[in-house]
């Protein structure tokens, strides 16, 4: 090899190193620009997966850690504006439900309280409906057992500590319906052995205070409240408090019938502040205190104002759950002070009308009491979707467990 042929050889070596320089150091800044157009998150993560390093755990695990670290904070009870058909959506839109925040189980020894609750159960058809359009007709000519209208949903209360439902009708065999006026009246009644239609469907707690239970008078009253006694069924409602023994816990059942009676700012200072007394005794006895209304416009798919106000003073004064009904129309769920108010949760097991409203709900919470005789401030709740009735006929008196189809 001459000496010319070795500088030409050692020339083009150099030549091919720089060209392969410039190659790797344009792939590096390719690969930074690709870098940085993915942003540094998506670049970090991509380099993490790219290494098969596990720097991110899953994401449920990052919730369920979140759950641990952060008490949850309820928010205050959405306002929605709605119209009755699309009711279920929003109650169960991820932005109205505290489920959407995963309750944080306390640590200590705890003992869990659940209550399910459903709005007007009518056992009955009004007196002057024509027999093969009656409730009673399923009994007496299609010999359906006392079990067939709860049937679809007695799953949901075989878990529940009290199942409360609305008792709208008289259980007696008094003739004597009371007077009435109006367009538009019923009387509801039956014969007393239909409260094991409450029994077997898993009922054991009914308010009475509402505007057909005196369909009958004070005899059909007093029929009513012996017949639920005598199946084991607690009533409650007007003067009487029923105080329910749960696990060694004392929970308090009230009930109020104000349909028609909070029309004006005076009548809505006067109940609150007879609510406010009653309350003040009760939370001496029991460890828990739930509050019924029976009120508000029929058919109406939001409350008042008034209803508004005295719910939230009556949490205010120490009820702990308070549920609404009377309206046919399922409404709004709040929460407020971490407290819910269900203002009607529409019909159920309900032979007042063939066709009724279908979309109703079955509320359910659990309250967690901790060793010192003491509500935690945690509790988790549910909003069971159901239909009255299913199908497209007529009201077969039988709610069943999902949404309404139509
Ligand atoms: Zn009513």
């Amino acid at each position: 090899m001459t000496q010319n042929s070795v500088k030409k050889l050692t020339n083009k070596n150099t030549g091919a190193r720089d060209w392969l320089a410039v190659a790797a150091f344009l792939l590096i800044m390719l690969f930074l620009a690709y870098a940085l157009s993915m942003g540094a998150l998506n670049f970090a993560l991509f380099m993490a997966d790219f290494f098969h390093a596990k720097i991110w755990p899953p994401m449920d695990m990052v919730a369920e850690q979140a759950a641990i670290q952060s008490p949850m904070i309820l928010e205050p009870g959405p306002k929605w504006v709605s119209a009755n058909k699309n009711i279920i959506e929003e109650l169960l839109a991820p932005q109205n439900s505290f489920l959407t925040k995963p309750p944080v189980i306390p640590q200590k020894s705890f003992t869990t309280i659940t209550i399910n609750a459903v709005g007007d159960c009518i056992l009955a058809s009004d007196i002057n409906r024509a027999p093969t359009d009656s409730f009673e007709y399923y009994i007496h000519t299609l010999n359906k057992p006392y079990s067939y209208f709860f049937a679809n949903v007695k799953e949901v209360f075989a878990t529940g500590d009290i199942n409360i439902a609305n008792c709208e009708s008289v259980f007696t065999r008094y003739e004597h319906a009371r007077k009435k006026n109006g367009d538009r009246v019923f009387w509801f009644k039956s014969d007393p052995n239909y409260v094991n239609i409450y029994v077997s469907g898993g009922i054991n707690a009914v308010n009475v205070a509402n505007n057909h239970t005196h369909d009958f008078g004070e005899k059909g009253f007093e029929d009513t409240l012996q017949a639920l006694a005598a199946a084991g069924i607690h009533s409650f409602g007007y003067d009487s408090i029923a105080y329910m023994e749960v696990k060694g816990y004392i929970v308090a059942l009230l009930g109020y019938c104000l349909v028609g009676r909070l029309q004006t700012e005076q009548d809505l200072k006067t109940i609150a502040h007879a609510i406010k007394d009653d309350l003040a005794q009760t939370v001496k006895k029991s460890d828990l205190m739930i509050v019924t209304f029976h009120w508000g416009e029929e058919y109406a798919p939001e409350p008042s104002a008034y209803q508004e106000q005295l719910a939230r003073q009556t949490i205010d004064n120490g009820a702990n759950l308070l549920i609404g009904h009377h309206s046919h129309s399922l409404q709004r769920v709040d929460i407020y002070r971490e407290r819910l108010i269900a203002y009607s949760l529409g019909n159920f097991v309900y032979g007042g009308s063939l066709k009724p409203f279908k979309e109703t709900i079955i509320l359910r919470q659990t309250f967690f009491m901790d060793d010192e005789l003491r509500l935690l401030d945690h509790s988790i709740y549910d909003l069971i979707e159901a239909e009255t009735y299913s199908g497209s006929g007529y009201n077969n008196f039988q709610p069943v467990l999902g949404r309404p189809s139509n």
